[in-house]
């Protein structure tokens, strides 16, 4: 099969016939054979009994529903378990993606060897309290992940190779920065094309602004596990040393300035009196602390099914 379409969707049932017959002339159009794998996001609308209807029509239409609604990133997540293409496109379900640029998408992967090409909305068609903090949001991930090439992160319009999306696992919110999770399981030649985009048709947005706060924490959270992931002792060991050589510079400094002041005969003030002693003990609890998270850490990350998990391209 040639292009398996991934269409996450909650609460869009007005738009998917328009898509789906969109989709269709599209791939019609060009000869090639596909599936619309359209991701039931626990809609309260009737969008399951479109998807039925569609694809009794259409036997290339499959759906998924769950049961409750869980978010994009395990909708997506369950498509591209499903997925059968040598191509995957992920699309919004809005009408904000155009199918037309499906093709060129698909001749990327295929001819131009990309592993992820991700749609770049260069012209939006979003309110002004959605493009301005889109600008620093990826900017940030621009500069986090590494991946310099990437204006748009957050495009719903994204075309993989089908090793791309077998390998990697989406969840929580983190379809935010699926090029950046391609990349930490190796797949490094990542693409961008400009896309044209429109305005939501029906429905309204699904996402509030509280997507900027925990897409930054996401962000993070992603920059700490693809670095220190199987190694927690390495940053925090490094930092409760760090905590704890401080500590111990003022407990000598403390020590020395009594020593020396009862030498001399000088009149020795007690040692709570100077600000050395509070320093030494927070830093030798904090350093304590953290060598403590370190081999929580540590413990947890030899636990895990994860651990030997790793991306073995060839062997012979
Ligand atoms: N979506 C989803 N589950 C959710 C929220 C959104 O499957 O919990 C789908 C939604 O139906 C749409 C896509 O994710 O197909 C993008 O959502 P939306 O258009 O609301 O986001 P925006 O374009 O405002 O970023
Ligand atoms: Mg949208």
């Amino acid at each position: 099969m040639d292009i398996s379409v991934i269409v996450p969707l909650y609460n869009e049932a007005e738009s998917l016939p328009e898509l789906h017959a969109w989709i269709q002339r599209v791939m019609e159009a060009n000869g090639f054979s596909y599936e619309i794998i359209f991701v039931n996001d626990g809609s309260t609308d009737n969008s399951w009994a479109v998807i039925e209807q569609l694809s009794a029509q259409n036997p290339a239409v499959k759906g998924i529903k769950f049961r409750r609604n869980y978010g994009k990133s395990p909708a997506l997540y369950c498509g591209f378990r499903k997925a059968q293409g040598d191509v995957i496109i992920t699309m919004d379900a809005d009408l904000q993606d155009s199918p037309d640029e499906i093709p060129e998408l698909r001749r990327m992967i295929v001819e131009d060897g990309y592993d992820l090409v991700s749609g770049y909305k260069q012209k939006r068609y979003d309110p002004l309290s959605k493009t301005i903090p889109t600008k620093l949001f990826n900017a940030t991930a621009r500069k986090v992940s590494g991946i310099k090439n990437l204006h748009d992160f957050n495009c719903g319009l994204k075309a993989y190779r089908r090793d791309v999306v077998k390998n990697i696992e989406v969840y929580g919110e983190m379809h935010r920065y699926i090029p950046y999770l391609a990349k930490n399981a190796g797949f490094n030649k990542i693409g961008e094309k400009v896309v044209h985009h429109q305005a939501r048709k029906y429905g309204k947005t699904k996402f509030g602004l509280d997507r900027f706060v925990n897409g930054y924490l996401d962000l993070l959270s992603l920059w700490f596990l693809s670095r220190f992931g199987l190694k927690p002792m390495h940053v925090f060991g490094l930092m409760g040393s760090l905590m704890f050589l401080l500590g111990f510079v003022a407990v000598v400094v403390v020590g020395a300035s009594k020593l020396y002041a009862l030498a001399n005969g000088i009149h020795a003030r007690l040692v709570t009196d100077s600000p050395y002693f509070y320093i030494s003990l927070t830093m030798m609890i904090l350093g304590t602390q953290l060598f403590v998270a370190g081999f929580l850490g540590d413990l947890i990350s030899r636990s895990s099914e994860q651990r030997n998990n790793y991306q073995i391209e060839k062997e012979i």
